[in-house]
């Protein structure tokens, strides 16, 4: 299945009835307005499409592969999802004596994960293949397909350098998830494990840590109407948690490893859950974690079209928000890779990223800001003013 022929209808509040009779009124209104694939639309006209206005809060296109871009078939084809986003944001867990269980929660779709999946940018089909890998291993679970037979245990590991989206993807994958299985399981959440929470400093105290942090996971899994997307942050961190501890009992730490490893296979048992765990160095994770993922997935430095991608996404934002002023559109990277007559704001765009080779993408994120906080003068600043600066700041990270 291709999920990203879908469009998305994110509802400002949940109303009965509502989910089916939206879809024919925003076909209409996608139809005669001659939208593109990988568009956000978010206002609307209260005269014509008054229902639209009052209920609906954003409609997002998805990546539409479609022969001819600028007549895309809206009504074949193309999959609707509706729904409306939790707006509680992330809620961090507290025991009953007032300490950090574990990392935090989301309740999926949550409003704070809206559109981080359309803001990474990575070659070829990485997010889209991994949301297929995830949505088959939960399928595979939920029919009760024996993972002896058909190996599947729903781990998805992501490896690579820091600020490379390992931890955002895995946000992505399961907000994604959540809306394309909502059928399924009408409730989702996302729980994030600090793998840090779960060593205190008398280590022998830890595996009681750990069990009392997936007793209460297993609580949420008792819900078997709801998603449940598990992810443990860096997990070299257990790794590390060994040689930590040379001068105290090395047997603590081993077992605390131990015990979050059984813990994950118990959870695995629960056809409702997805694990994903992150790496920033994949040559030292306990390989018995690396056995138990199912897809290792490697996230490097972005590529020259990424970095035009997310520079242009920056830009784009400060000129809607006038922090910049710029008269025209600056071109984005299909035209640019057409080699069509090139205009010079994109022509320095591109020189800059060249220069950007070998900065992260959480780092590419932050040049315009470093750009304008250092090195813009004037109150208003032209497109090759800042330009100039983002240069100069991308000197200074270098
Ligand atoms: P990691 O977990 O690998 O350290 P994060 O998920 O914390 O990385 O990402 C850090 C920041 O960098 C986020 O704001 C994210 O939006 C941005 N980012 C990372 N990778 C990409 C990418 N491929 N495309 C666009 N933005 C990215």
């Amino acid at each position: 299945m291709d999920f990203t022929q879908s469009i998305e209808i994110v509802l400002k509040s949940e109303k009965t009835g509502l989910k089916t009779t939206i879809i024919p009124v925003v076909q209409k209104f996608l139809e005669k307005g001659n939208y593109s694939a990988n568009s956000l639309i978010s206002k609307f006209n209260r005269d014509e499409f008054s229902v639209l206005h009052d209920e609906v809060q954003h409609i997002v296109i998805g990546d539409i592969k479609n022969k001819d871009e600028n007549n895309i078939d809206f009504i074949n084809k193309v999959k609707y999802y509706v729904y409306t986003l939790d707006t509680y944001g992330e809620l961090e867990q507290y025991s009953d004596d007032n300490e950090l269980l574990y990392g935090s929660q989301y309740i999926l779709p949550s409003a704070e994960l809206f559109d981080i999946w359309e803001n990474l940018y990575y070659e070829s089909n990485i997010k889209e293949n991994l949301l297929k890998y995830a949505h088959t291993m939960m399928e595979f679970s939920d029919k009760g397909v024996n993972y002896n037979i058909v190996t599947c245990n729903r781990v998805i590991l992501l490896h690579g350098p820091p600020g490379t989206g390992k931890t955002s993807l895995s946000k992505a994958l399961a907000q994604k998830l959540s809306i394309i299985m909502q059928d399924r399981y009408p409730q989702g959440i996302f729980i994030e494990i600090k793998t840090d929470c779960l060593f205190s400093k008398y280590f022998s105290e830890s595996v009681k840590l750990v069990t009392r942090m997936f007793r209460k996971i297993h609580e949420v899994i008792e819900n078997s109407n709801m998603l449940v997307c598990v992810l443990i942050d860096e997990v070299e961190s257990l790794v590390h948690a060994r040689d930590l501890c040379t001068d105290s009992d090395p047997s603590d730490s081993i077992k605390v490893v131990n015990a979050v490893l059984t813990q994950i296979d118990q959870l695995k048992k629960h056809p409702n859950v997805l694990i994903f765990c992150t790496s920033n160095m994949t040559n030292t994770i306990d390989v018995a974690f690396v056995d138990r993922a199912d897809i290792k997935q490697y996230l490097g430095l972005p590529s020259m079209n990424a970095t035009y991608k997310i520079y242009h996404s920056c830009l784009e934002e400060l000129i809607k928000a006038q922090v910049i002023f710029c008269d025209k559109n600056i071109e984005d990277v299909q035209n640019i890779n057409k080699n069509e007559c090139m205009d010079e704001v994109s022509k320095k765009l591109l020189e800059i990223c060249k220069k950007s080779e070998g900065l992260s993408a959480r780092c590419l994120r932050k040049i315009p800001f470093i750009a304008h906080a250092l090195f813009v003068c004037s109150k208003f600043v032209q497109i090759n003013d800042f330009l100039d600066a983002m240069e100069k700041a991308i000197d200074r990270e270098h």
